[in-house]
């Protein structure tokens, strides 16, 4: 590591932790001391020991397979970001509008592809799990792609752009016809200027559950809900067993990670990120 990314990484630590040159002897002293090794050798002996390996991964897994997220500077379909779309409020006024918007990125993923991040950790559970070692893969992304990769043991925090659930009965399945239903066919252009008319509510997807009848939702955790509780439960046990933890694509600073790796490494337990730059947590861990 030249000295250049090592001032980086200090400069950008010292930014989002506040710390200031007046901070406490404490304080520089575990900024020190708690600085991340980049030796890739070190990091081989400490995988080639592990036995249950956590891998944590974000939005930036999927990018080099041009996933749009609508989230952030250009992320719009058409005048709306996710977080104007992607909530419980939004979908109670106008579910078709919702619905629309969540059969585009259904569509666009049909033609997007898992890349060698997804590709290497699927091939990373495979192998392990001949030598009796386990991988599992905490993700908060939607897409799929980690389960196109092959990986098996998966846990999406935030449910999937492939699953529906009902409105009335709350069944949960698995959903991967195109379009999902025939009036959605043609519909959910991102272009700004496109205006469809409303989609009537019986038309949208509907459960088919005997004699349900009711109106689906995708099986996505919107703005303003919370995570599902055996969800949850899973990725507890597993932050309690694992004794080496990867964050891939995800500042360890920013949920979901956020919520998790430091927990893993208030343990002793190693916590290693995979990012394209230092984050603000990056020398929290070892
Ligand atoms: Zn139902």
């Amino acid at each position: 590591m030249s000295l250049f990314q090592f001032t980086a990484r200090r400069l950008v630590s010292r930014a989002y932790c506040g710390l200031t040159a007046s901070s406490s002897k404490k304080q520089k002293f575990y900024l020190e001391m708690a600085r991340p090794s980049s030796n890739l050798a070190d990091f081989r002996e400490v995988f080639a020991k592990a036995k249950h390996i956590v891998i944590i991964t974000g939005a930036g897994v999927s990018a080099e397979s041009g996933v749009p997220t609508f989230r952030g500077a250009g992320g719009f379909w058409r005048k709306w970001q996710a977080q104007e779309l992607a909530t419980p409020e939004a979908f109670a006024r106008n579910p078709s509008r919702v619905w629309e918007f969540y059969h585009y990125r259904r569509e666009v993923m049909l033609s997007k592809h898992p890349n060698p991040a997804h590709i290497a950790i699927a091939e990373c559970e495979r192998r392990l799990s001949k030598q009796g070692r386990s991988v599992v893969v905490i993700t908060q992304n939607i897409d799929e792609l980690h389960r196109k990769a092959g990986t098996k043991h998966l846990l999406e925090i935030h449910g999937s752009l492939f699953k529906t659930r009902c409105t009335n009965c709350g069944n949960v399945a698995a959903n991967y016809k195109s379009p999902i239903c025939p009036a959605l066919a043609g519909k959910g252009a991102p272009d700004p200027e496109t205006k469809d008319a409303a989609i009537p509510v019986e038309d949208l997807p509907q459960c088919e559950e005997d004699g349900c009848n009711g109106l689906l939702r995708p099986h996505v955790v919107w703005f303003g809900e919370t995570l599902d509780p055996d969800v949850l439960t899973e990725v507890e046990k597993e932050l309690e067993i694992c004794d080496l933890c990867l964050v891939v694509g995800t500042s360890s600073v920013v949920y979901p990670a956020a919520m998790f790796a430091p927990q893993v490494s208030a343990r002793g337990v190693p916590v290693a990120e995979f990012n394209m730059e230092a984050t603000p947590a990056t020398n929290r861990f070892r």
